[in-house]
């Protein structure tokens, strides 16, 4: 495949004598959008989190843009990186939580700003520059100088969109961006993360909104116990599923 963006081998993770991902392959080709759907503890946040390295794996790797992620080869070994050369792959990829995750002491501005500054060595100038680019893109410019707790739940998840864009990621990653959100503001998050695809950012999204998946996605990726069970385009997977697991949970979020 060309143009792969996040390669996933073979990945197995165990929490003590729980193994919650059993051999996952995935691939990502740059520009593309993959939703992974599957019941809880399938083990999707944990795929995520290997993919920054949140998580170490046990078994497999995983690369993003050739780059293995949070080891170096040498030989036929991995070595685990050190933990400031972690936090650098990381500013390469963007994370989207569920619960927005941002620094509640900190204005609207300075949650985009503090990170680019602070990692990329960016002058704050520049970055602030971007930032309200950013929140213009994500039609918060008029809240620049308030503080997430002014905020609803779909403006603050569109503000940490923005922030995870201010660190130009490789690729961005998104949990259940919308779970923690009240139903009328589901949209107005989903409609950004569409924008975003239209212009073709990388994007990895964990999400039970099979509406979104269909529309947007290139692949839908469907996960039981650890494993990938099938993927394919949203068609194939949402309208003709090939596995009895994929049916039994459609049935169930449909
Ligand atoms: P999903 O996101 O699909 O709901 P998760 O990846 O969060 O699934 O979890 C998969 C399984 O791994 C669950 O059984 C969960 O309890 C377990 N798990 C996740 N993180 C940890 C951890 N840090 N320690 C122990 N068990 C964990
Ligand atoms: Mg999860």
């Amino acid at each position: 495949m060309s143009d792969v963006m996040v390669d996933v081998r073979g990945v197995h993770k165990s929490f003590g004598p729980l193994e919650v991902l059993r051999g996952v392959d995935l691939r990502v080709r740059a520009g593309e959008v993959t939703v992974v759907l599957g019941p809880s503890g399938s083990g999707k946040s944990t795929l995520l989190r290997t993919i920054n390295h949140l998580e170490k794996v046990n078994r497999g790797w995983i690369s993003i843009d050739g780059e293995l992620i949070g080891y170096r080869r040498s030989g036929n070994r991995l070595h685990e990186l050190k933990e400031k050369d972690v936090l650098k792959q990381r500013t390469h990829i963007g994370f989207v939580f569920q619960n927005f995750n941002l620094f509640p002491h900190l204005t609207v501005l300075d949650n985009l700003v503090e990170a680019p500054v602070a990692a990329l060595r960016r002058p704050r100038k520049e970055a602030v520059e971007t930032a309200r680019r950013l929140l213009a893109r994500v039609g918060l410019a008029d809240k620049a100088d308030a503080y997430p707790r002014q905020l609803s739940g779909g403006q603050q998840q569109r503000v940490a969109i923005a922030r995870a864009l201010a660190l130009e990621p490789k690729v961005l990653l998104f949990d259940e961006p919308t779970s923690a959100l009240d139903p009328e503001l589901v949209g107005e998050v989903l409609d950004v993360i569409k924008d975003l695809a239209r212009t073709g950012t990388t994007m990895i999204v964990v999400t039970h909104e099979i509406g979104f998946a269909r529309e947007v996605a290139d692949t839908v990726v469907f996960m039981d116990g650890g494993v990938v069970v099938e993927q394919g385009p949203p068609s194939a997977v949402l309208d003709e599923p090939q596995h009895e697991r994929t049916r039994a949970f459609l049935s169930k979020v449909l």
